[in-house]
């Protein structure tokens, strides 16, 4: 009988030189997301990781949304979307964040999330932190408590842990360029 090797999830991440400009490695996650096992086996992974006791999944836009809504498939949470201005219908609670150049700013449904919730995060990847510090925040505002950020992705020599205060991480994989 043959047995077939473990799924390395990192054979699936293809690395972009110089983009979108020159100097970043983007780390493209479309292999991943066009192999059914591939994807099925990072999912099952994000779950391992997943604390007990979830309320809400809470996906970033955008590549969040692939992960946080594959998770909350699996593990039968619910999923709430973080979103650029302006693309949410309802009324929302918005934060903004530093860039490297200028600021930015995320929406998430003020209905969305109630007091003494707790929640997971979910991002395709951890490089600066900023974009992960400024969804906790914006969970916070809103009562609800971060359990925990999972990444499939991280960045070590970004150092974007250190954003995320006593927030407990999970990445997948971990990459030093
Ligand atoms: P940051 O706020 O610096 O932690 O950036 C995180 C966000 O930017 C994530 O939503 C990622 O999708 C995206 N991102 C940043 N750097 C990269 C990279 N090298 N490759 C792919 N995506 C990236």
């Amino acid at each position: 009988m043959t047995t077939k090797p473990a799924i390395q999830l990192r054979d699936y991440i293809r690395n972009i030189p110089n983009f979108p400009k020159a100097g970043i490695n983007f780390k493209d996650i479309s292999p991943l997301l066009a192999d059914g096992e591939a994807f099925s086996e990072c999912t099952s992974e994000l779950s391992v990781n997943m604390p007990k006791n979830i309320d809400a999944i809470v996906g970033i836009e955008s590549r969040g949304f692939l992960f946080g809504a594959a998770l909350a498939q699996l593990t039968g949470v619910g999923f709430v979307p973080i979103r650029k201005p302006g693309k949410l219908p309802a009324e929302t609670h918005a934060i903004e964040y530093e860039l490297e150049y200028g600021t930015d700013v995320l929406e998430i449904h003020r209905d969305a999330l109630n007091k003494g919730h707790r929640v997971v995060i979910v991002d395709d990847l951890l490089a600066t932190g900023g974009t992960a510090a400024a969804t906790i925040q914006l969970v916070e505002q809103l009562g609800a408590e971060v359990a925990a950020c999972l990444f499939v992705i991280e960045l070590d020599f970004l150092g974007g842990k250190e954003k995320l205060g006593n927030t407990p991480i999970f990445s997948l994989l971990h990459y030093n360029n």
